[in-house]
């Protein structure tokens, strides 16, 4: 089925738009089966998790964080991850930086977005992106390389939209500012049940999990 189900996500997908496997509570056997199937980046919102997948896929696939980064899971995260999604904080920005620092390794980020404004959700406030932006430009081993968000989870799609919208305004207007030391490149928006619309309103990639692996 997971086979199966990547194939068809894939042969839908447009030029320019990449397929994240989103593998929070996958086994690492679940994962490689989609790997073997196309699949070439591999989200992941735990660290331990994303440990064991690691040991048996490593470098076959990019490896991007999309959970909750906690302070003390810094340093394993910076091994792990190509790029870390959910950036949501300056305070967790000089952790990684400082991280990567000591690993000499370079990381690509996106802000998160909170663009619900859900006060149960992490992210930065659509009003506060552009100053956030900023100040990472000035870290050494961090590269703000775009935007991510949820949007607030209903049955339909369709209510998702205009959090896509918002998300993309905020990417084009710092694009278009040209801040030094970030690259607009990635906007990551849209799951199972919303990543088309997400494509529609200019996401370049798709973070999907039940689509692909099935319920949770
Ligand atoms: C779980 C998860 C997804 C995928 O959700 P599905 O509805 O299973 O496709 C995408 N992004 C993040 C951050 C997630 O935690």
């Amino acid at each position: 089925m997971i086979k199966e189900n990547v194939k068809r996500l894939l042969a839908e997908l447009p030029d320019g738009v990449e397929l994240e496997a989103a593998c929070k509570t996958r086994t690492p056997e679940e994962i490689l089966e989609a790997i073997d199937a196309g699949v070439r980046i591999i989200g992941e919102n735990y660290v331990q998790e994303a440990e064991k997948a690691f040991k048996i896929a490593g470098n076959r696939v990019k490896w991007h964080f999309i959970g909750h980064l906690q302070k003390n899971k810094v340093r394993k995260a910076v091994r792990i991850f190509d790029m870390i999604e959910t950036v949501d904080s300056l305070e967790i920005t000089g952790d990684i930086d400082k991280a990567c620092a000591e690993e000499n390794k370079a990381m690509p980020v996106l802000i998160e977005v909170n663009s619900g404004r859900e006060k149960q959700k992490f992210g930065v406030l659509p009003e506060d992106v552009k100053r956030i932006v900023g100040k990472l430009s000035g870290f050494s081993k961090i590269k703000v390389m775009g935007l991510m968000t949820m949007g607030p989870m209903t049955g339909d799609p369709e209510d998702a939209r205009p959090y896509f919208v918002e998300t993309r305004r905020i990417f084009e207007k710092i694009k278009a500012m040209g801040i030094a030391g970030a690259e607009m490149r990635y906007l990551s928006m849209g799951m199972s049940n919303s990543y088309r619309v997400a494509i529609e309103e200019g996401a370049n990639i798709i973070r999907v999990g039940t689509k692909i692996f099935g319920e949770r």
